[in-house]
């Protein structure tokens, strides 16, 4: 249900190499009623947190026409009176999301010995998010306000064509802007594991610009790993975590498995399908909004500010409806990558492991419901990548 893009790992306590010391000792042995625990609250607190989110913009459907005549457009001011209903709307959101935010991001992930955060640290971390989320979405409800009151009758192909740019434009941003507010990050001071990355990079025929160790360990247990940017150079991203727990094998298969997103066009093929959904996500958006487009009468521009409760319940409610077939596209992506580490590094133990190891780390629940796979995650269960990286290793015994 997490976001997680990961390939690392580490390896067995029995095959822990003598040139270097077992990395792998430092994660803790997890009781595996401890990771069921885990994963039991923090699907519980994901439906909930789901629930709530759809409740508060039903609500807000049925009274924003109500409250938004109430609050007025200050001076007249048709942007004023946005931005006033804006704030009391989306703040709303963040107030009643807050005790479950704070529940399952601190008091959770502190019970299960996953995070090291003390509370200023938490707070300060929410404030940020909150306020680059309130410069990206003030981009966006201006951007679509613009669009609806002055760009005409073909307004919703600029809102589609805005949030397309704004996509790709985000996904380049953010490893320079966006990431180094929430965790600093220095080179990579490892540099027989920076070369060995080089060599896997030059042959999948992709230029590595640099290797940063990303130092999530002040805040967080989890191990990550990412490769940033577009075309044929890329910025590689190494949480700590992930360092200090995995060796070279284990980090060169789980890189390789990132490689293969990269060499197979996966972020192109995902912003293609950001494209369809996002189309589909315009289009109910125009439905809705489309009566008031252009008007000069003050009472369409209050419906069409009212009218912003019903764009954030599509925008919560669409996710659900089309989540099944995206997560099922990004676990076929998954899938593919997997085999290709296995191909490229031929070395089925060391990436079984760095699952293994990072299933311990994260707390990942090895065999999710079903439901939770269908809905919520675009990975594989651990299980099921443990099994594939299994039967890698028996086919190729059996081929000696
Ligand atoms: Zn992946």
């Amino acid at each position: 249900m997490r976001n997680r893009d990961y390939c690392l790992g580490m390896s067995d306590e029995s095959t822990s190499q003598p040139a270097q010391e077992n990395p792998a000792a430092a994660i803790p042995q997890r009781d595996p009623a401890e990771i069921e625990a885990y994963n039991r609250v923090n699907r519980r607190i994901h439906l909930a947190d789901l629930a709530i989110s759809l409740v508060y913009w039903i609500v807000w459907c049925l009274i924003a026409r109500d409250v938004v005549g109430w609050l007025g457009l200050p001076g007249g001011s048709r942007w004023l009176g946005l931005l006033v209903a804006a704030v009391v709307m989306l703040g709303g959101s963040v107030l009643v999301g807050l005790p479950l935010s704070y529940y399952g991001g601190f008091v959770v992930e502190h019970r299960f010995k996953l995070s090291n955060q003390t509370l200023g640290a938490w707070l300060m971390f929410q404030v940020k998010a909150w306020l680059v989320g309130a410069i990206i979405g003030g981009i966006v409800l201006g951007g679509l306000y613009v669009a609806v009151w002055y760009a005409g009758r073909w307004w919703g192909v600029w809102v589609w064509l805005g949030v397309m740019l704004l996509s790709v434009g985000l996904a380049k941003v953010f490893p320079l802007l966006i990431l180094p507010l929430f965790y600093p990050s220095k080179p990579l001071e490892r540099p027989s594991l920076a070369e060995r990355l080089k060599e896997l990079a030059g042959g999948a025929g992709m230029t590595i610009t640099g290797t940063f160790n990303l130092q999530l360990s002040k805040d967080a247990k989890k191990a990550n790993a990412m490769l940033a940017g577009m075309g044929s150079s890329r910025r590689v991203y190494l949480a700590d975590t992930l360092l200090d727990s995995f060796d070279d094998d284990q980090i060169a298969v789980v890189f390789a498995h990132e490689l293969g997103h990269h060499t197979r066009g996966h972020i192109w093929k995902l912003i293609g399908m950001s494209a369809v959904t996002s189309s589909l996500m315009v289009t109910l958006i125009w439905w809705r909004l489309n009566p008031f487009a252009g008007s000069s009468d003050p009472a369409d521009w209050t419906a069409a500010i009212a009218a912003f409760s019903q764009v954030m319940l599509i925008s919560s409610v669409l996710p659900l409806v089309i989540g099944p077939m995206t997560n099922a596209i990004s676990r076929r992506f998954e899938r593919q990558c997997d085999s290709d580490a296995l191909r490229v590094t031929n070395n089925p133990q060391a990436y079984r492991t760095a699952f293994e190891q990072l299933g311990r780390l994260n707390l990942d629940d090895p065999n999710p419901p079903w439901w939770e796979v269908v809905w919520f995650d675009d990975h594989p269960p651990m299980a099921q990548r443990i099994a594939m990286a299994g039967d890698y290793e028996s086919r190729m015994s059996k081929s000696e």
